[in-house]
């Protein structure tokens, strides 16, 4: 007897935490994810540069023939091969 006790409570706090993580979702009813309109610097993409290999971020990034570089120096050179 005192083990189903002890099943239904962990049931009924298993459905406590599934449901406190479900209502901010429901709430605003988009994900977390697209609300974040301007994300800090530190979840910005990085690219590398094809040319030296640095890696800059997604929005300093160069992109020519379809490769990224860290500036247009590196962009006008190519790819080092
Ligand atoms: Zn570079």
């Amino acid at each position: 007897m005192e083990e189903l006790l002890r099943l239904i409570l962990i049931l009924v706090a298993v459905w406590f935490i599934a449901r406190a993580l479900r209502r901010p979702n429901t709430r605003s009813g988009v994900s977390p994810r697209s609300a974040t309109r301007n994300p800090p610097a530190s979840s910005v993409p990085m690219l590398r540069c094809a040319h030296c290999g640095v890696y800059v971020p997604h929005d300093e990034a160069i992109t020519a023939h379809g490769l990224t570089y860290c500036c247009r120096e590196h962009a006008s050179r190519g790819a080092r091969r």
